[in-house]
């Protein structure tokens, strides 16, 4: 049986990370059939919407979505597209790999993190932010839940059961933050309980960003509250040579919508020369997460083989090929 996925290219280099992206998941002959749905600048400009309904109502429908970048112009009413999207869809698990792989600019090799991040609550609310009338005070609200940290915590660790796993780091800063990380820890204990062939440990946040750099093979899983995620998820991305080849997954109960975690790149889009790994690595965190999960390992590996060889890689990576090159070095891969 087929599956439609709701297909968003995105703005800037979008169309063309998104064309070399469903090449490649062509190539693997997934069954897939795609609902071309438009949100962000070119929403904007032919629909009069940066989110028209139909494009909700998409990805509602199908509960999978593939998203290229988009572009949230300033003054339009979103603070953020992908937030909004977040927040309409629930989608309270953000899960970022930051995995090595060979030719590229990173520090460490064999790193292979997974950061599960607190989606929807936290710091990130849009409640209780308040200046004071003589601007010298501001203060905001951290809110976590029980529920909000129960569901997350469960899925870091349903996830490193299905991906075979070894060990859930629940990052937090309880000793401080006595009532909403206090939560969140004391949460992560109980949830840990119902997994006792997974190793559980916890580590304070600040210790946590010294860890992860001077010895971050000690980490598998890490979950953890929605600013702390945010920060870890991109420190973890460093320690793999930076946004280049950073997937990103939002997942909520009734839908998922997976993306590069780099921006639309207007200095070159239209050129040929975006590298298309990042929305490729999210296709196969897809695949993972639809269950062909033989599928997105061939998509890792087709990359891994194509970044040794150095083969029509983009000038991101050093090479002179292009993002058409690119993707056609992986299918000729994948074919063989
Ligand atoms: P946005 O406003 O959408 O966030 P931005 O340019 O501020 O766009 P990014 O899109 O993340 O932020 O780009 C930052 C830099 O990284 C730019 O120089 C861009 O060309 C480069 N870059 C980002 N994504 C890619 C990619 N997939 N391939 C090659 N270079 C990229």
């Amino acid at each position: 049986m087929s599956k439609t996925i709701a297909v968003i290219r995105g703005d800037g280099i979008g169309p063309e990370i998104m064309a070399a992206t469903l090449k490649v998941l062509d190539a693997l002959d997934c069954g897939f059939d795609y609902e071309f749905v438009e949100a962000g600048m070119v929403a904007l400009e032919k629909q009069s919407d940066l989110l028209p309904k139909a494009t909700l109502e998409s990805i509602a429908k199908h509960g999978v979505a593939l998203k290229g970048p988009l572009t949230t112009p300033i003054g339009k009413g979103f603070s953020s597209l992908n937030v909004a999207l977040r927040r309409h869809f629930d989608l309270y698990a953000n899960v970022r790999p930051a995995i090595s792989f060979p030719g590229t600019q990173a520090r460490y090799e064999n790193i292979d993190i997974i950061t599960v991040r607190e989606n929807t609550e936290g710091a990130y609310l849009q409640e209780g932010q308040l200046v004071s009338q003589d601007g010298e005070i501001a203060q905001s609200l951290v809110r976590n839940t029980r529920h909000g940290a129960s569901r997350i915590v469960r899925h870091a660790f349903e996830l490193a059961v299905r991906k075979n796993r070894k060990k859930v780091t629940a990052v937090h800063k309880a000793n401080i933050i006595k009532t909403a990380s206090g939560l969140f820890l004391d949460v992560a204990r109980e949830v840990a309980k119902e997994y006792p062939q997974i190793a559980f440990n916890e580590m304070i946040v600040d210790n946590t960003c010294m860890q992860l750099v001077m010895n971050p093979w000690q980490f598998d899983v890490i979950v953890t509250t929605n600013l702390f995620g945010d920060i870890l998820s991109d420190l973890c991305a460093g320690l793999v040579g930076g946004l280049g080849l950073a997937p990103g997954a939002n997942i909520g109960k009734d839908a998922a919508i997976f993306e590069a975690v780099h921006g639309s790149a207007p200095d070159i889009a239209g050129k040929n020369l975006a590298d298309p790994c990042a929305l490729l690595l999210a296709a196969a965190e897809m695949l993972d997460h639809l269950g062909m999960v033989e599928k997105g390992t061939r998509i890792r590996s087709a990359i891994r083989a194509t970044l040794e060889a150095r083969d029509r890689v983009t000038p991101d990576l050093g090479g002179s090929g292009t993002t058409e090159t690119f993707a056609d070095a992986l299918v000729e891969r994948l074919r063989t």
